[in-house]
């Protein structure tokens, strides 16, 4: 269940859809939910905040729910308490700030997402060095995929020295170039795996270890 059909609920609830996840999606207004139909297979319009309206709906008979309203703080607080209380085993909810998390753990959400503050990090972490893409795993622990720097080109990964001169490890390889004609994709880095300029590579380590590597020439 989707509660809340913005950018952020809209783009979840058609994600999870095109990955074959039944989903019921609900808003309260019914524009919003025009807007769904034939795209989300089960969209409703009702008001969350009514326990009467999610009682009609069924939502106790779902096990998992994401509350994706933002705005609408009030709303958001309200929904995620009626949730719980209906007991649905797993709620994920969306929160526009910390204070606004704190509350929604607190009246029963399992899990806390914010999209703006997270993706704003993320964003910080692209724009400086060679980063392409950053995800972080855990407060001081992040995977990203860069170009590797210069020395450590032409020489197998067991020679290169990753983990006492950056502390990082390589865990994946695109090669530049296709090899027998197939794209090229992402395989496991061993430590015979000779790196090329241009190659990109999947790389773990703490936060400032993989920011230090992805900046060296
Ligand atoms: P986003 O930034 O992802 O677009 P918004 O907070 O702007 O998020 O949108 C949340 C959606 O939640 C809106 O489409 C809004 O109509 C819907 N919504 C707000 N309050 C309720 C409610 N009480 N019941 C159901 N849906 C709601």
């Amino acid at each position: 269940m989707v509660i809340g059909l913005g950018r952020f609920g809209s783009a979840l609830a058609l994600e999870l859809v095109s990955r074959g996840t039944e989903v019921l999606g609900i808003d309260n207004r019914p524009k919003v939910v025009q807007l769904m139909v034939g795209r989300i297979p089960h969209v409703i319009t009702a008001d969350t905040t009514d326990i009467e309206a999610l009682r009609q709906l069924g939502v106790a008979e779902f096990h998992r729910a994401v509350v994706a309203i933002g705005t609408d703080i009030q709303a958001s607080i309200l929904t995620t308490s009626l949730l719980s209380e209906l007991g649905i085993a797993d709620i994920w909810a969306k929160a526009i700030s910390d204070q606004h998390g704190n509350i929604l753990t607190r009246v029963g959400a399992h899990h806390v997402v914010a999209p703006e503050h997270d993706m704003g990090e993320r964003v910080a972490h692209l724009l400086s060095g060679r980063i392409l893409d950053y995800v972080e795993v855990d407060a001081d622990f992040a995977v990203i995929k860069t170009k590797p720097p210069r020395d450590v080109v032409g020489v197998p990964l067991r020679e290169s020295r990753l983990r006492s001169r950056w502390g990082v490890t390589v865990v994946a390889v695109k090669p530049q170039a296709a090899l027998a004609g197939r794209q090229p994709t992402f395989t496991y880095a061993t430590p015979d795996t000779v790196l090329s300029y241009g190659d990109l590579i999947l790389v773990v380590g703490a936060v400032d270890n993989v920011e230090r590597f992805a900046a060296a020439e």
